[in-house]
C-alpha cells in the first residue's frame, strides 16, 4: 500500500528525523550530502541528482582500521551515529548493490563496510529532473526506484506519494505522526507513474544518438586494455582522478600505516584511482615495474572494461549504474558513453 503525505507535513518529517537521526541530505543550493536544512532537502526532490555520490557514507575517503602498538593512552573510537540519507536516487541504490556484491561476498567480508550498511538508512525519491549526463536506461537503470530503500517518496501534486519498503522505514514514519499520513488516491498513483515514464522517455530521448545498450548478463565488447585505440581517448586525460573519486561504484582502496606517537602506529584506508602512475604501485628489485599498467592508455582502458566486461564475470552486474557523473567532474572532457560507444565492436 502507498501513502500520501503533502509537501508541508514531508518537510515536518524531515524535522522530525534530526531529532533522533544523524540527517543527511543534499540542498537544492549544494552539490554534496551534508546537514542540510529541512526545507532544502525537501525541494533537492525536484532537482537533478547531487554531483556528488553518497559512496562516501559506506566507504569514507579515509578511515581508520585499528591502532596497536602502545595504546594505553589511545583515544577510544567514537561510535557513528545512525545515519538517515534523505533524496538518494535510484542509481545510486544501483551503486549500492554493486558494493554490496564487492564488500559483502561470502569470502570477502568487510567488517567496516557491513557496520556502515546496515546503521545506513534510506529516504530515496524518484528523479523528476535530470542532468545531461545522466545515462541510467542504457545500462539497464531507471530513475526510480521500486526496492533497496526503507521509504522513496514520489512527488505528486501537492505532495509525496510515500512507499515504505522496511520496518525501520514504518518506525520512522511512525516517530513523526502517523496521521499526517493517507492512504494515495488512484489518481496520485497513476500520476506517479505517467512521470516516471515521461522520465524514462526524456532520459532516452536525450542519449538517443547513442546505440550501446550494456546489460549486467553479458559482457561489452570492448578492445583489450593494450589497443591502441583507447589512446584517442586517453590522450585527454590528465589524471586527475576525478572520475574515480566521484564514481558510487569505483572502491579501490590504498592502505598505509601512519605513526601515531613513540610505540604508537595506526591503520589507514584511503580511496585510491586506478587511473593514477602510483596505482598498484609494488615493492622489489631494481627491475620491477612500478605499476602493472605504466602507460595511461592501459589504465584508462582498465576503468572502462572493468565496468563493462569484468564486472559482469564477476559481479553479474555492470560496474557502471549511468549516473553521468564522470562525464560531469573529467578534467578531460572525456565522456564514458563516447568511449564505450565508439569503441565497442
Ligand atoms: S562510470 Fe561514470 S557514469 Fe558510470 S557509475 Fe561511475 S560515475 Fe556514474
Ligand atoms: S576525470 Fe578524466 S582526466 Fe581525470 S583521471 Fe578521470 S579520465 Fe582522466
Amino acid at each position: 500500500m502507498a501513502s500520501f503525505v503533502t509537501q508541508n507535513a514531508a518537510v515536518g518529517f524531515v524535522e522530525q528525523y534530526r531529532k533522533t537521526h544523524a540527517l543527511i541530505g543534499f540542498a537544492a543550493s549544494q552539490v554534496a550530502w551534508d546537514q542540510a536544512e529541512a526545507d532544502a532537502c525537501v525541494s533537492a526532490f525536484f532537482k537533478p541528482r547531487a554531483a556528488q555520490s553518497g559512496k562516501g557514507f559506506l566507504m569514507p575517503a579515509s578511515e581508520s582500521l585499528g591502532r596497536y602498538g602502545d595504546l594505553a593512552d589511545s583515544e577510544a573510537t567514537q561510535p557513528e551515529k545512525d545515519i538517515v540519507l534523505l533524496g538518494v536516487r535510484a542509481c545510486e541504490l544501483r551503486a549500492r548493490e554493486y558494493l554490496d556484491r564487492v564488500f559483502q561476498q561470502d569470502d570477502f567480508q568487510d567488517p567496516f563496510y557491513d557496520r556502515r550498511r546496515r546503521s545506513l538508512m534510506i529516504v530515496s525519491c524518484d528523479c523528476v529532473d535530470c542532468a545531461d549526463s545522466c545515462f541510467c536506461p542504457l545500462v539497464g537503470g531507471r530513475p526510480f526506484a521500486t526496492e533497496g530503500f526503507d521509504l522513496n517518496f514520489s512527488p505528486v501534486d501537492g505532495g509525496f506519494v510515500v512507499e515504505i519498503r522496511s520496518d525501520r522505514g514504518r518506525a520512522l514514519l511512525d516517530e513523526c505522526g502517523p496521521n499526517q499520513l493517507k492512504e494515495a488516491t488512484a489518481e496520485q498513483l497513476a500520476q506517479r507513474d505517467r512521470q516516471r515514464q515521461q522520465m524514462v522517455e526524456r532520459l532516452k530521448r536525450q542519449n538517443d544518438d547513442l546505440e550501446f545498450d550494456a546489460a549486467d548478463d553479458a559482457t561489452t565488447p570492448l578492445p583489450k586494455d593494450n589497443d591502441g585505440d583507447w589512446q584517442h581517448f586517453a590522450a585527454d586525460c590528465v589524471e586527475c582522478g576525478a572520475c574515480t573519486n566521484i564514481c558510487p561504484t569505483c572502491h579501490c582502496f590504498y592502505l598505509y600505516d601512519q605513526v601515531l606517537g613513540a610505540d604508537r602506529f595506526e591503520r589507514v584506508r584511503t580511496w585510491d584511482s586506478c587511473l593514477l602512475s602510483s596505482y598498484d604501485r609494488m615493492a622489489g628489485g631494481v627491475h620491477m615495474k612500478l605499476t602493472p599498467r605504466p602507460q595511461l592508455l592501459g589504465r584508462l582502458a582498465n576503468r572502462v572494461l572493468h565496468k563493462f566486461t569484468y564486472s559482469p564475470q564477476q559481479y553479474e552486474m555492470l560496474g557502471c549504474v549511468g549516473c553521468g557523473r564522470c562525464v560531469d567532474a573529467c578534467l578531460g572532457k572525456i565522456d564514458i558513453r563516447q568511449v564505450v560507444q565508439e569503441l565497442s565492436r
